[in-house]
Order: C-alpha cells, then sequence, then structure tokens
C-alpha cells in the first residue's frame, strides 16, 4: 500500500524552496523540480539539502538556501536583539528611577 508509506513527517522530504513534502523516496521536489539532496564538497557524503551542516565532516553547507535565509534571518535578530536590550534596560532603568523618586515625593 503507497498510501501507508506517505505519512507527513515521517517518511516525507521537505523541499528547500517551495516547502512541499515530497515521499520517501524523490530526489527531486515533485512540486518544482529542485534537488532535494546536495553531495558534500569535502567528503562526497549525500544529505538533504534542507540540512545546513554536513554531518559526516561538520562541514558548511553554503549553497543552501534555508541555511543563508536562517543566517540571514539569525544575524538580522541578533544585532536587533541586542539594540533592543540595550535600550530596553535604559528605558527600564530611567523608568525605575522616576518611579522611585516620585515615591519618595509622594
Ligand atoms: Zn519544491
Ligand atoms: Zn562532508
Amino acid at each position: 500500500m503507497p498510501s501507508k508509506n506517505l505519512v507527513q513527517g515521517e517518511k516525507g522530504l521537505l523541499c528547500p524552496k517551495c516547502s512541499h513534502l515530497n515521499p520517501g523516496n524523490l530526489k527531486q521536489c515533485e512540486y518544482c523540480n529542485s534537488q532535494l539532496f546536495v553531495k558534500c564538497k569535502k567528503c562526497g557524503a549525500k544529505m538533504q539539502r534542507v540540512i545546513s551542516k554536513c554531518p559526516e565532516c561538520r562541514h558548511r553547507m553554503h549553497k543552501s538556501p534555508f541555511g543563508k535565509l536562517k543566517r540571514r534571518m539569525f544575524r538580522r535578530s541578533k544585532k536587533v536583539t541586542i539594540g533592543q536590550v540595550a535600550i530596553l534596560v535604559i528605558v527600564a532603568y530611567g523608568a525605575f528611577k522616576v518611579i522611585t523618586i516620585a515615591a519618595g515625593k509622594l
């Protein structure tokens, strides 16, 4: 029964381009025809394209669009977070001081 093997998330391969879940043994996305597997340039191991690091030699897969997106998002969010935390600390400290001064005057 082929329908039994098409359980979502168990035997499916997520397409790195269109996020279509492909059934187990496909090498290309059945929706957009992009490659689902990539060969490691360092050790030649074959792995899913959605993986950003080679499981064999830990070589970084720079060509993965998923990893690129993740890195970009991470970098941006990290930058924003540091700035936001600094502002938050200053604002919180200022608010705390104002409140303590106001409370002392009352
Ligand atoms: Zn696809
Ligand atoms: Zn490798």
